[in-house]
């Protein structure tokens, strides 16, 4: 079976997914591993460096063509069209965000395997994590890209020419990428408070070295899976209000809070900007087009508000750290595609829970509980009615001739 990376085709996307040192696995599951030329460029990667670990260097035609074909985010419209029916395509596909692409892919017979989709929970799943091993990076570059916008020392340091006192940093949302940045941010010597809707991540954040807010305008709002749900308007209006107060008292606010499938929660407004002090930063990993968690904020770009704070949308950090975050996610994606090869072939079981996370199309058809439409309710088979005498109708209500009684388990249809 031939295995394939083809070049990421997202503008400004630097990460690849498979590295050299990956290659060598596959080759000994029975796989043949076929790497576009030029596929690992972005991270530093060399044509020579694949082909030395036993990998076939090929065209982006060829590399289409494979039968597996392995990706860090989605194909574009043009790699669709190069596709066959009967290959499947695995990768960060976003699937709850971009249904389309899934239906797209159904329509092309594609079979679309997406890593988001992992069950995390599941301990077999933590090496295919790629939700976490990303957010990871991500996490401890936004705490880097604050200091470096930050201009002021983030550590305590007492010099001939004054004292610098630490700077205070709060990170909002305690998830993986928030308690890298909290991580980090110690490390650099800052004080480090933080806050997350889901007050068991109290005692997480307390172990990497912040100091957990706990609001008391909001309860505790865990989801499904670990995550958090989103908030109604008044709890939302509530927390906003609340965590003003706190936001003024930092020099940096980290802002990392995600629902999945949701645009980010806004928790840092225009009033909370506006009482900030001039000189402060917020690094916006939410930032999106549909908004971020900090108003104002725009995904890649740096914006400065009236008062002085510098607002950085910081959408797409991993691929800022592209060897990183390439070794890692090619960890995630070669033990996810073992997982799914038998004897060197793709072997698909949907019994199994965690690749019914993970295969979101399959024969032509979106099969993913979380998208696909409700199957049509099964005609009841055809059986002789027992012989049992009817009921008799309750007392007020008349049966026409013809016309079935309700049974215990409802209506007879
Ligand atoms: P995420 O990226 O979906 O969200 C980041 C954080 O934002 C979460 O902690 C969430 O609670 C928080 N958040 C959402 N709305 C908020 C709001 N309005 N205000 C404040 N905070 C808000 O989360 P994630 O990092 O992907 O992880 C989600 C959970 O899954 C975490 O508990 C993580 O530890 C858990 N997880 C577990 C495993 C495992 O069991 N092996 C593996 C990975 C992740």
């Amino acid at each position: 079976m031939k295995v394939s990376v083809v070049k990421e085709a997202a503008p400004g996307e630097r990460r690849v997914a498979l590295v050299p040192e990956a290659v060598g696995k596959l080759r000994a599951a029975g796989l043949d591993v076929l790497v576009e030329s030029g596929a690992g460029d972005g991270a530093w990667l060399t044509d020579d460096s694949y082909a030395e670990a036993g990998a076939s260097v090929v065209s982006r035609g060829e590399a289409l063509a494979g039968d597996v074909v392995l990706m860090v985010g989605k194909p574009d419209e043009a790699a669709i069209g190069a596709m066959h029916p009967g290959q499947a395509v695995i990768g960060l596909l976003g699937p709850l965000t971009d249904p389309e692409l899934m239906a797209r892919l159904a329509a092309a017979g594609v079979t679309a395997i997406s890593l988001d989709m992992i069950p995390r929970t599941l301990p077999r799943a933590q090496p295919m994590d790629a939700l976490s091993s990303q957010a990871n990076i991500a996490g401890y570059k936004a705490a880097v890209i604050a200091a470096g916008a930050f201009g002021r020392f983030f550590p305590l340091l007492i010099t001939a020419a004054g004292t610098a006192r630490p700077a205070r940093v709060l990170v909002l949302g305690t998830g993986v990428a928030g308690l890298q940045a909290i991580g980090t941010a110690r490390r650099l010597g800052a004080v480090v408070s933080a806050y997350d809707v889901r007050p068991e991540t109290k005692t997480e954040a307390e172990s990497v070295g912040a100091t957990f807010i706990e609001l008391t305008s909001v309860g505790p709002a865990g989801g499904e899976g670990g995550y958090a749900r989103a908030l109604t308007d008044e709890e939302r209006a509530a927390q906003q209000d609340e965590l003003a107060a706190h936001i003024a008292r930092h020099d940096v606010v980290i802002t990392t809070a995600q629902v999945p499938g949701r645009r980010p929660p806004l928790l840092v407004t225009d009033d909370a900007i506006k009482a900030m002090a001039a000189g402060s930063v917020i690094v916006d990993m939410g930032a999106s087009t549909l908004g971020g968690n900090a108003a104002g904020s725009v995904p890649g770009e740096t914006v400065v508000s009236e008062n002085g704070v510098t607002i950085i949308g910081a959408g797409a950090l991993p691929s800022t750290m592209p060897a990183a975050a390439s070794a890692m996610y090619a960890r995630n994606v070669s033990a996810l595609l073992l997982h799914l090869v038998k004897d060197g072939q793709l072997m698909l079981d949907t019994e199994d829970e965690l690749q019914a996370g993970v295969i979101v199309t399959r024969d032509g058809a979106v099969v993913h509980r979380a998208l696909a439409p409700p199957a049509p309710e099964e005609p009841a088979p055809e059986e002789p009615a027992p012989e049992e005498p009817e009921p008799e109708p309750e007392a007020g209500t008349t049966v026409e001739p013809g016309e079935p009684a309700a049974s215990a388990e409802g209506n007879l249809q």
